[in-house]
């Protein structure tokens, strides 16, 4: 994205301060900060990657005294050691600033009341979604995940307006009022959705099902966590905070800078983050830069919505399957549902790949026939023909927080 002279200044400022740090300090050894003149500088220093925060635990990203630190969180390692980001108090302050921008983004005022899912601890998500709130002056309702019926009667009886969670979470949910014909008693407007990524057919039905305007929320725990950026009323793609932010984006596979447009893996550098400064951070999450300015009249930049992870990818036969192309794909073909999960074995020396979908129609009402169809628009797209089951709706498992949509048992 763009960098002017005011920003590399910034960013010359929070790779000196970076260097405070035991894990910088050697990652940068012999590379002092006046060396970064210009962008070209800039684009040649090594980038972070999660590994690394994970070599560094617990604290080697700690770039100020100890007395500073008002707070940790930890990030969601799926395996392995946990990455620890301690936050001082100015860190904090921050991240409820940017949190309360993306509650003005989506219309969300003080006479709101925020029925907030997602976990409080370690993890940053809830505390997030908290801080943002009573900023902003509104009434949060800090729930948690988890027991449906007493989030149900609670956000009945406290007339809850806006539903924080992520998407999986927000859909169970949906579903749950959908069946036992709630809407009616309920007062939800808005959905602020964030924590994993997404696709239409999704965002679809949470929508009609609740009967609400549902914004996606940016973030990630290793830098500040949800709320660092999020979409507008244009509904398209989603602004990053960049007053606190440098974002860069990348190709995966080489490291390179891509230009405007191009899709590749979103690189972050912080602004003003003391506690655990991250320069050329990896997130993984793959998208674009959105050109132009968007129709809101926001002066910050946007992303599109996330398609995957640069992780998440595999590769079968040669096609590149992520969660994002699979949710296009789906999308094509009437009568399948948003929810699905793919499995990829090897059998006979072959890779072979399992897609179950949920649909509508009932067993025997033509699913054989959908599978065909699915089959083939995987064939036409990607080269490559899936074995296409179709299941019920409901029949795939749900979750409180995320879901995992593809397992590569080769
Ligand atoms: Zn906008």
């Amino acid at each position: 994205m763009e960098m002017t002279g005011i920003t590399l200044g910034r960013i010359r400022a929070s790779i000196a301060h970076a260097m405070k740090s035991p894990f910088y300090r050697e990652r940068f050894a012999g590379i002092p900060a006046e060396a970064v003149q210009s962008r070209g500088d800039f684009e040649k220093l090594p980038f972070t990657a999660k590994e690394d925060l994970r070599d560094a635990y617990p604290l080697g990203l700690l770039a100020v005294d100890d007395e500073r630190v008002v707070r940790l969180h930890s990030s969601s390692g799926t395996t392995g050691m946990p990455v620890i980001i301690p936050y001082t108090q100015k860190d904090v302050n921050d991240w409820s600033r940017m949190f309360r921008r993306c509650y003005e983004t989506a219309g969300i005022t003080a006479k709101d009341r925020l029925h907030i899912t997602p976990g409080y601890g370690l993890w940053t998500a809830g505390i997030g979604f908290q801080l943002g709130a009573e900023l902003l002056g509104a009434m949060a309702i800090p729930m948690g995940p988890g027991n449906t019926d007493k989030q149900i009667k609670m956000m009945e009886d406290l007339g809850s307006t806006v539903l924080c969670a992520t998407a999986s979470y927000a859909l169970l949910l949906a579903e749950e009022i959908e069946r036992r014909r709630l809407r009616g008693r309920l007062c939800l407007k808005k959905g602020v959705i964030g924590s994993e990524r997404w696709g239409e057919k999704m965002r679809g039905r949470i929508a009609a099902e609740l009967g609400v305007e549902l914004y996606d929320i940016y973030g990630l725990t290793e830098v500040y966590g949800p709320g660092i950026g999020i979409s507008c009323s244009c509904r398209a793609g989603m602004h990053l905070w960049t007053d606190y932010l440098y974002c860069e984006i990348i190709d995966p596979r080489t490291g390179e800078v891509l230009p405007p447009g191009e899709g590749g893996e979103l690189v972050i550098t912080t602004l003003e983050k003391e506690g655990a400064p991250l320069i050329r951070y990896r997130t993984r999450d793959l998208t674009r830069e959105l050109p132009g300015p968007c129709a809101c009249g926001l002066p910050y930049p946007r992303i599109d919505a996330i398609t995957g992870r640069s992780d998440d990818m595999v590769k079968v036969k040669g096609a590149m399957i992520y969660p994002g192309r699979v949710d296009e794909l789906l999308a094509l073909i009437p009568d399948v549902s948003s929810e699905y999960q793919v499995y990829i074995e090897r059998r006979d020396n072959r890779d072979v790949l399992n897609l179950f979908f949920e649909t509508p129609l009932a067993a025997g009402e033509g699913r054989a026939a959908l599978e065909k169809t699915v089959e083939a628009v995987f064939k036409a797209e990607i080269g490559l023909t899936p074995r296409a089951k179709a299941l019920g709706i409901m029949e795939l498992p749900r979750s409180e927080k995320k879901s995992i949509r593809i397992f590569d048992k080769r």
